[in-house]
């Protein structure tokens, strides 16, 4: 049976994860225009209207709200439990399900998903959920396990095997399997059992990842970094050939999503800038789309979206985390990212 989405009454849910001013950014006098309340709502005030005294005009903040709303003092366990620790058990039983880090380069994207190795982030706490579940929940006393992980990139639109990286500008074919859906073909498929073994794993795969200076940020990440978890589960009975299940989660550390404008580049940055548009312009346009009920959701207008198209939309659950940066200086990336999200939140 392959992995169809886990029926549930809001297919998405929404989060913002604001993270702390930096130490650098405090020394540079940018000060924090972010604002969170209740855990659910967000307010943003216009540098701009800030008088002498650093004091915000409030009539002219804007607010918006969300499933949850985490400020600079949440933990990487508060997210993980808060965004995707509920959607692991439908994996389990054979439903799809996707967490998406979305924000501005330097809004803490790879912070939430990968972590650093003393504060691992979702892709290894979900594993060591996992993990622990298929050991000892009893629920799962009689069934087998098969787990599958893969680590990949999506650069310029091609996919490139994070486990495995090769020099190859061709990239990975992507192909639909009747059982499993969605397959990148020849791309490292790994055991792991460990947290430990996943985190260096994920770490190295991560130094993998396309990093190329550019006009808007030096050290900004034009690719998207997609963990893939496939679990094959067997029933084991005394008799009986028991079902066997698929279910596969993917956690998705999206590229920035600051305008390619800002990269005032040209020739090859441009091509660049243009196609990871495509894949987070896709991803717009498909979560739209399933936001209206509309019938045709354009899945095959980029590589992400075609390798997301059994784990996005239908009976799938989607998690959206928009990262954003509470400095002055990034007001209208920040805004762009809430109204992104916003927007994903009526699907
Ligand atoms: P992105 O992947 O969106 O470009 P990063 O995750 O690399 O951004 O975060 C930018 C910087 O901010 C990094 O140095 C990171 O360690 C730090 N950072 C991000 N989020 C947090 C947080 N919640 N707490 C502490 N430091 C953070
Ligand atoms: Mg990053």
């Amino acid at each position: 049976v392959a992995g169809q989405g886990i029926p549930q009454n809001t297919p998405m849910l929404v989060a913002v994860r604001a993270r702390p001013l930096s130490r650098d950014e405090a020394e540079r006098g940018e000060f924090g225009i972010v604002r969170v309340l209740e855990s659910r709502v967000v307010v943003v005030l216009d540098p701009q209207d800030y008088d002498r005294n650093l004091q915000p005009n409030r009539s002219k903040e804007k607010k918006y709200a969300f499933d949850y709303v985490f400020d600079e003092d949440a933990s990487q366990a508060e997210i993980f439990s808060g965004t995707t620790r509920g959607l692991i058990n439908g994996v389990l039983v054979g439903f799809n399900a996707s967490v998406f880090a979305y924000g501005a380069t330097g809004a803490g994207k790879t912070y939430t998903m990968l972590g650093a190795l003393d504060s691992p982030g979702v892709m290894v706490l979900t594993l060591n959920d996992l993990y622990r579940r298929m050991r000892s929940d009893p629920q799962y006393a009689d069934s087998d396990f098969k787990v599958r992980l893969s680590y990949l990139e999506i650069y310029n639109e091609v996919i490139k095997d994070l486990l495995n990286p090769t020099d190859s500008s061709i990239g990975l074919p992507l192909n639909e399997d009747p059982v499993r859906g969605m397959v990148v073909a020849g791309i490292t498929e790994y055991d792991a059992t460990s947290a430990s073994e996943i985190l260096q794993l994920l770490h190295h795969g991560n130094m993998a990842r396309a990093q190329e200076p550019t006009a808007a940020n030096r050290t900004s990440s034009r690719s998207h970094a997609i963990l893939q978890v496939s679990v094959e589960r067997s029933e084991r009975t005394a008799h009986v050939v028991g079902q066997v299940t698929c279910g596969k989660l993917s956690l998705i550390d999206l590229a920035g999503s600051e305008r390619a404008s800002k990269t005032e580049n040209t020739g090859l940055r441009l091509k660049e800038g243009a196609n990871i548009n495509r894949s987070l312009l896709a991803l717009g346009n498909c979560i739209n789309a399933l936001a209206d009920g509309r019938s045709h959701v354009p899945y095959r207008d980029s590589k992400m979206t075609r390798l997301l198209k059994d784990s996005l939309g239908g009976n799938c659950r989607t998690v959206m985390i928009a990262n954003i940066s509470p400095a002055s200086t990034q007001f209208e990336e920040t805004l762009n990212s809430l109204k992104y999200a916003n927007r994903a939140k009526n699907l």
